[in-house]
């Protein structure tokens, strides 16, 4: 048994990976077909590997021209010539980014990152990862039975996050990459101003791997209760963890250490609205995304005291959700209810709405529905009455386009406002839950770490979530997974 603190023992490889989600995947592929030994350490043991990305549905956003432009590297499916995929250009993809993140994107970085999305997806494909148009999620079946894609995000991994992280792990296997399940990178090793190495903790002890290149991809600091509260905020330690519980921000830390600077915006995150009442992580390995609640601008959210509280419908879902678990954590003991009533019911994401013990409390009457939920049901009535009065009914509802159909009431809801009248009426319990992190290293566009100066630290890369300027406030669905492979790839076609 080595003594503590004495590393031991010692191996070498080109290039060290730590941290085994699409991110540290990607990275690990693009250095192996250069003909680079690598070597991938995963803290968790295989069975609770593949980080945040095995939580994904899987959604990538990346440029396209249309489903002709997508056609040779999606997997063939009938529904295809009865489909619309609106051209999603780069002016788009920038146009978004721009919004949601109020102009805090790093205009380099969000170039990069639009300019090779789709050549780096294609790239994945011919490794050998599945990609696929995400009916169910981005996409209205029409009357006629042809199909509408909308909100810029329409193609994913086939199999979700599961089928990415098996995609890359066979990947990586197929191309000689080792996999070290178990190891928790700790410190960086340095000599002579050059990262020449990991120092890692195993259930055997400490060992270290030396290697001319160290590539973190080691996620955020979402799993970190006291850094949350210390970067995002007091409260901040009470939301639930929606992916892994092991992006601690291990190896910002390592990299702080030696001198690396922080990239990005480490006061904001992405959080949603997530089923408030399932026990942590216990069932988030398992149900993944089906946790979230994402059909809420069909209904409306109150709070505990019966009170809305946002605009359910201010924008398409992709570019509210991420925005609304943070205001559910400002709300009386952090929790909310999305109400719909038996209308509205039917159209609920079912892979969510129908998870195996959601949290949801139906009845009859809103009165009786309101003292199930500890409600005053005078309030909850109320509020409801006076929602569905400020509704302009002549503006017709339709949930494929924003539809300008407006509850006028404070606070307004700006689309898809239809009235809770009709029994039974369902509360599905929601808080906040986080996903990740937006702050993490300074790096360049081809994820080389710069320190305090802005000069590259030799030898450091980072990619994915741990590397910072990309996001804040808020993200567009499915670039998180796009910049882990675009930057991924980057970094590993360097080290
Ligand atoms: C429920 C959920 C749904 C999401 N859906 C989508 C989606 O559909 N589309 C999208 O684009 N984004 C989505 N995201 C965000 C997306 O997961 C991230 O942007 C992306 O997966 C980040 O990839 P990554 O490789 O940087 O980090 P991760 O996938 O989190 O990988 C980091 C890895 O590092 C490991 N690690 C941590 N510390 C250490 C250490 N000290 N030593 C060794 N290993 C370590 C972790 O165990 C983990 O495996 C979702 C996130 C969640 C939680």
């Amino acid at each position: 048994m080595p003594a503590p603190n004495t590393p031991n023992p010692t191996e070498t490889t080109d290039v060290v990976v730590v941290g085994g989600g699409n991110a540290g995947f990607t990275a690990a592929h693009a250095a192996a077909v250069r003909g680079r030994s690598v070597i991938l350490l995963e803290r968790g043991e295989q069975e609770m590997a593949g980080g945040n990305s095995f939580y994904t549905a899987g959604a990538t956003r990346i440029v396209h021209d249309g489903l002709n432009d997508l056609q040779d590297f999606i997997e063939p499916d009938s529904r295809h010539e009865r489909t619309v995929v609106p051209p999603y250009t780069a002016e788009e993809y920038e146009a978004d980014l721009i919004k949601v993140t109020e102009g805090h994107n790093d205009p380099e970085l969000t170039r990069v990152l639009i300019q090779e999305s789709q050549s780096t997806l294609r790239w994945l494909n011919s490794l050998g990862l599945k990609y696929r148009l995400m009916y169910e999620r981005q996409a209205y079946e029409r009357a006629d039975g042809s199909y509408l894609f909308w909100g810029g995000l329409h193609v994913g991994n086939v199999g979700g996050g599961e089928g990415l992280i098996a995609d890359h792990t066979r990947v990586a296997h197929d191309l000689g990459v080792e996999i070290r399940y178990g190891h928790r990178g700790t410190e960086l090793v340095v000599e002579d101003g050059r990262v020449v190495g990991v120092v890692a903790q195993t259930a055997e002890g400490q060992t270290v791997i030396r290697a001319e290149s160290v590539v973190l991809t080691a996620g955020g600091f979402e799993g970190n209760p006291e850094w949350r509260r210390d970067h995002l905020g007091h409260g901040w330690e009470n939301a639930k963890v929606r992916g892994t519980p092991y992006n601690e921000g291990d190896m910002i830390a390592a990299a702080l250490q030696i001198g690396a600077a922080k990239g990005g915006d480490w006061s904001t995150c992405h959080s949603v609205q997530w089923d408030a009442f399932t026990p942590d992580n216990e069932s988030n390995r398992m149900l993944t995304n089906r946790l979230t609640r994402q059909s809420y601008p069909l209904g409306i959210i109150v709070n505990r005291e019966g009170q809305r509280f946002l605009d359910e419908g201010a924008d398409f879902r992709n570019y509210t959700y991420a925005k609304y678990g943070k205001e559910i954590l400002k709300q009386p003991g952090s929790v909310a209810y999305q109400i719909f009533d038996a209308t509205l019911r039917p159209m609920l994401r079912t892979e969510e709405y129908d998870m195996p013990d959601v949290s949801v409390e139906t009845a009859d009457t809103l009165e009786e529905l309101a003292t199930k939920i500890n409600i005053d049901p005078r309030v909850l009535v109320r509020t409801v009455e006076e929602f569905n009065a400020s509704i302009d009914r002549g503006v017709p509802f339709d949930p494929n386009v924003k539809d300008g159909r407006r509850a006028d009431i404070t606070p307004p809801k700006s689309n898809w406002a239809a009235p809770i009248e009709t029994g039974p009426f369902h509360a599905y319990g929601v808080t906040c839950g986080i996903t990740f992190t937006f702050g993490g290293l300074k790096g360049d566009t081809h994820g080389r770490v710069l320190d305090t100066e802005g000069r590259h630290i030799a030898g450091l890369y980072a990619a994915g979530e741990m590397l910072g300027g990309l996001f804040s406030i808020n993200y567009p669905g499915g670039s998180g997974l796009a910049a882990g492979c675009v930057f991924g790839r980057r970094a590993g076609s360097l080290a």
